[in-house]
């Protein structure tokens, strides 16, 4: 029988910050798909996550990482790549909301490190051995601020389109030598990042009347573009950076 080209048995994936939110469900998504994982994040915060891939009965390490420490993640980046990576998917990032006005260096410096530099160049470090071994899978986890503005986001809108940017960029170099670079651009999802969206009726209630799924989206609804994203289904993709907004892209 032949096997699914959505299946990823034999793959190890590793995922940033898979502790919670999209990126747990992305790492039970790839660990159903059948892929070992490599969760990577912050110390203690990928426990839960670890015993939900394990009871899926696939492999699972954790690697701890700041992804706002760049000595970190050569260190880390070194011993990543020492090892067989067949997907990287960039999730964790990080939001600080303010008028553009209010914005201080200390703030706008920790969004783009954490969800611009530290991304390349964790991005860099696995993507070197994928692009030498000539096949590969980098997923990012972009944003509808990718294209849109936001309101009272400016530092996260300009990391998110940093990192469609990234995705193209990559793409035209790595695409030749066989590693597939794409991103997903997630809707409103219902999670600690938008919790005060949906702590603010008004804002709340203006959201959900634009989208046309009538809800907000969950780490489930990622996590099956991730999977395709990550399989041969989509090794013609590339460079792509993939809505999933239940419909709020087409109003
Ligand atoms: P979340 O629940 O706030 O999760 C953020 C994740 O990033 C956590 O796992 C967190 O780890 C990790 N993280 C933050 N800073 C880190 C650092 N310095 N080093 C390592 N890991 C770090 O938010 P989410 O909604 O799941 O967000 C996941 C991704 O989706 C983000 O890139 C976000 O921008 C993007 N996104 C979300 C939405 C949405 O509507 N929710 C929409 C578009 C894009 P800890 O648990 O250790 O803090």
């Amino acid at each position: 029988m032949t096997s699914s080209p959505f299946d990823l048995s034999g793959k190890r994936a590793v995922v940033t910050g898979a502790g919670r939110g999209l990126g747990q469900g992305v790492a039970l998504g790839l660990a159903q798909a059948g892929a070992d994982l490599v969760l990577v994040g912050r110390p203690d915060s990928q426990t839960a996550t670890e015993t939900l891939v394990r009871d899926l009965g696939r492999d699972v390490e954790v690697v701890e990482l700041d992804l706002a420490d760049r000595d970190a993640i050569s260190t880390v980046g070194a011993h990543l790549a020492a090892r067989e990576v067949d997907i990287l998917v960039n999730n964790a990032g990080i939001i600080d909301r303010h008028d553009a006005v209010d914005v201080t260096e200390d703030s706008w410096d920790a969004v783009l490190d954490v969800n611009l530099s530290g991304l390349f160049f964790l991005t860099q470090h696995l993507g070197r051995p994928m692009v030498a071994r000539g096949h590969g899978k980098v997923v990012s986890i972009a944003s509808l601020l990718s294209f849109q503005g936001g309101v009272r986001v400016v530092s996260y809108t300009a990391s998110k389109h940093g990192v469609a940017g990234i995705t193209k960029a990559l793409a035209n170099e790595w695409g030749p030598r066989g590693v597939q670079v794409n991103a997903i651009a997630p809707g409103y999802m219902a999670t600690d990042n938008t919790r005060p969206l949906r702590d603010d009726p008004d804002r709340a209630r203006s959201i959900l009347e634009r989208i046309p799924a009538g809800r907000w989206g969950t780490s489930q609804d990622v996590a099956g573009a991730a999977v395709f994203l990550s399989s041969s289904a989509a090794d013609y993709v590339n460079g792509h950076v993939l809505v999933v907004d239940g419909g709020w892209m087409a109003r």
